[in-house]
């Protein structure tokens, strides 16, 4: 029996015979660093593919949700999910602010606009909510409230690379949205990210704080941090982006097979695409109703592992019940069923261009028994 390990993800690595001359181009330049001609071809190559006018890249995707929160000034409390990666809430408490947990919508895992204004004190200045999966907030509720109340909005778009709603980028709403570049990403530059604006300056701002708050060579204008992309991993991001289409083809053709093959099985839920959204098959989280399948969540993750397919329990646990957090008001387990629902009965299913018809085809069987 074919036993190989099947991984929930496989890095998005370009053709090494693409990547060389662009090695060559950097080591004959010897600009290694510090917005060299890779860093900025990668910048303008990254706004015409998503359909954005203002991006900065970063080295990773949690620095663009630091320096946002910093950029736009924002102070007390931060509304945001607790289901999402950890990067998400540590941001608001690098920036000395404190998340506010709100409750999620069991249709998308996103933030329940429902939920959001009863959250809301005279000390809150912003919302940090999440395209979880990729899957797009409800944009409109959200900025309608904060529109009200007078809040910033930050998205965290770490899985939404090159996903449109209603025929724009879901980059285009928020003040701010970020993006992770992240081996494990749709779209990766090993480590990289990127914060995607409003305004030329606003972008002149960030590009700053990216750089130390360097205006120039002897003026500082904020106590900025060092979160520049070097010319090494811009190259690479250039290079991947001209197979990311063909990769995310290939995700979806997985998802699909998934799909059929899952839409039968009691127990198991999964989430269909959305109208007016052009989607990109970051994950495929599957949530077990262990009554109905005869096997918990952890049971049917332990029964994967034993046949060497190793899916991700992304987000158990939530964010909330994390050390940093879990004293909080806002993280009782009352104030966020649905989270811990969808927190105790996920798995993400392997997703990622490489897997073959007989790799998902054994995905399957140990899901169908
Ligand atoms: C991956 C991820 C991040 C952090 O990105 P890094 O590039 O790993 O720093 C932030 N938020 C979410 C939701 C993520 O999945």
């Amino acid at each position: 029996m074919n036993n190989k390990q099947i991984t929930v993800t496989s890095p998005l690595l370009p053709p090494l015979e693409e990547f060389v001359p662009y090695l060559q181009e950097i080591w004959d330049s010897k600009w290694i660093t510090n917005g060299g001609q890779m860093h900025q071809r990668l910048e303008k190559k990254l706004a015409e593919y998503l359909g954005v006018e203002y991006i900065s890249l970063f080295t990773n995707g949690t620095l663009p949700l630091i320096t946002a929160l910093q950029a736009l000034r924002i102070t007390g409390e931060v509304i945001t999910t607790p289901y999402s990666f950890v990067a998400t809430s540590h941001a608001i408490w690098w920036n000395g602010l404190q998340p506010i947990f709100v409750d999620v919508d069991p249709k998308t895992g996103n933030i329940d606009p429902d939920k959001i204004e009863a959250a809301i004190t005279p000390r809150t200045s912003a919302i940090m909510p999440v395209h979880v999966y990729g899957n797009p907030c409800d944009v409109e509720r959200i900025s309608e409230i904060a529109n009200r109340y007078n809040l910033k909005v930050i998205y965290d778009a770490a899985h939404a690379f090159g996903v449109r709603i209603n025929g724009k980028s879901i980059l285009e709403y928020g003040d701010i949205s970020t993006l992770s570049f992240h081996a494990t990403k749709t779209y990766t530059t090993v480590e990289g990210g990127a914060l995607v604006c409003r305004s030329a300056e606003m972008k002149q701002k960030i590009d700053y704080l990216k750089n130390f708050g360097f205006e120039d060579e002897t003026v500082v204008v904020a106590p900025g941090i060092n979160s520049k992309m070097d010319e090494v991993r811009a190259a690479f991001g250039l290079v991947n982006l001209k197979h990311v289409d063909e990769a995310i083809e290939k995700r979806h053709e997985v998802v699909e097979k998934y799909r059929k093959a899952l839409k039968n099985v009691d127990g198991i839920k999964f989430f269909d695409d959305l109208p007016n959204v052009v989607h990109n098959y970051s994950y495929f989280p599957i949530f077990v109703d262990s009554k109905r399948y005869g096997m918990t969540r952890d049971e049917l993750y332990a029964k994967m592992r034993e046949n060497n397919v190793l899916g991700r329990r992304y987000f158990y646990p939530l964010i909330s019940s994390f050390s940093p957090y879990r004293s909080y008001k806002s993280a009782a387990i009352e104030n966020l069923p649905v989270a811990n629902k969808l927190a105790d009965s996920v798995i993400c299913l392997p997703l990622h261009p490489g897997l073959n018809e007989d790799d998902v085809e054994r995905i399957i069987n140990i899901i169908r028994k």
